[in-house]
């Protein structure tokens, strides 16, 4: 293996932008950007989007300090032992480099991450350091999104969590068996639950006034779904113990996609469906009030792949018992096909000063008939009667 052989900085980001998967909240748009300067317009392989707490997208630079890597994991391109060029950054020149693009306006935040290098801690000390350097040297303002690496300290991860909008820290498998499957050298509880403990302890437990923004990070982690044989069952209740323990802001689910040279290789491919139908199960246990009760799972412990998991529960406890939309709760609302949060607040606004009658007010309030019509009575009636009413 060779590294950093005959390359700039921009060298070392294409070969470690090219291999990095579209992963946390990224949108998979390959941006290739316009900016004046030809030479990061040519050098850049791609820049990737995040979604904001907000709603706002951002073009982000992902990138890691590192590709060269100690561990072994199954399904990666940057296990040890894989023979291709690697690179490595010192943190002022990649804290230089990304506020170059950062000036030119191609991206506005920074995801950051590593390979694994001296058991966590010496990789973290350079993801460390490269924040450190562009928030209190270059007064950098932007979003930064810092991986915490397996196996870190606890007080690097205080020190991370000075500086990042959100810090992330991949739990792979649902339980120590499937990371086992995955990941062979990672230690489930030691290296990984381990650092969820210690920032959730931080965040709840320390003040904030000493960090960059005033505020502790948002976190979040993700799974490689597919190749552990892990079932939907296993991968929802972990999501849900995780939300209840560390209060999560965001579960990413990978659909496994297979890298040559690796013992994964000849794995097939997940079905992105199934990554879709888990994104919606997370928002249910995160904003929808479910509980591991209210899903269903086939006899092989996995989601309908036909069917979202809201709209499996709505036939099966409201077909037969519609919810009056007049009287309903919101958390009642929630549970209604074609009702989210927004929707759900235009209705308790309007029920302030009108009964929801007819389909005219539905339409005003933004609900479809298609998607709830079934499951909701208007004022006592179903709504194949108020469409009767309405055609005649
Ligand atoms: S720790 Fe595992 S997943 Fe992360 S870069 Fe190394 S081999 Fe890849």
């Amino acid at each position: 293996m060779f590294y950093n052989v005959g390359m700039d900085s921009f060298d070392k980001l294409r070969l470690l932008n090219e291999n990095m998967d579209v992963e946390e909240g990224f949108l998979s748009t390959r941006f290739f950007e316009s900016c004046e300067s030809m030479k990061i317009e040519r050098q850049i392989p791609n820049v990737t989007y995040a979604k904001l707490p907000g709603g706002e997208s951002i073009p982000l630079l992902k990138t890691m300090v590192s590709s060269i890597c100690e561990k072994n994991c199954n399904y990666c391109f940057f296990r040890s032992g894989r023979d291709f060029p690697r690179a490595i950054f010192q943190p002022n020149e990649l804290a230089e480099m990304f506020l170059k693009m950062e000036k030119k306006k191609v991206v506005k935040g920074l995801f950051l991450s590593s390979g694994i290098l001296g058991h966590g801690i010496f990789s973290q000390d350079k993801i460390i350091e490269t924040a450190e350097i562009l928030r209190k040297k270059h007064k950098f303002q932007g979003y930064l999104h810092l991986k915490v690496m397996p196996g870190a300290e606890k007080d690097q991860i205080r020190h991370l969590m000075m500086y990042a909008d959100r810090v992330s820290i991949n739990l792979e498998g649902p339980n120590p068996d499937r990371l086992e499957c995955l990941a062979p050298q990672k230690r489930y509880f030691e290296e990984i639950i381990n650092c969820l403990q210690w920032i959730h302890e931080i965040r709840t437990s320390e003040f904030a006034n000493r960090t960059f923004k005033n505020q502790w990070p948002s976190i979040s982690t993700q799974f490689v779904v597919g190749p552990a044989k892990e079932s939907d069952n296993e991968l929802i209740s972990a999501s849900s113990d995780l939300f209840r323990r560390f209060k999560l802001s965001r579960i990413y689910f990978m659909a496994f996609s297979p890298v040559i040279n690796t013992p994964f290789e000849n794995i097939a491919a997940e079905n992105p469906v199934r990554e879709n139908r888990l994104y919606q199960a997370s928002f249910l246990l995160r904003d929808y009030g479910f509980q591991m009760e209210d899903f269903y799972f086939d006899e092989t412990g996995n989601l309908s792949l036909s069917q979202d998991p809201k709209t499996t529960w709505a036939e099966k406890n409201l077909l037969e018992c519609p919810l009056e939309i007049n009287k309903a709760s919101k958390e009642e609302l929630l549970r209604v096909p074609g009702i989210g949060v927004k929707r759900a607040n235009n209705i308790i606004a309007f029920r302030q000063k009108n009964l929801i009658r007819n389909l005219d007010h539905l339409n005003f309030i933004g609900i479809s008939f298609e998607k709830s019509g079934k499951y909701i009575l208007l004022d006592g009636k179903k709504l194949g009667s108020q469409l009767r009413l309405f055609q005649f």
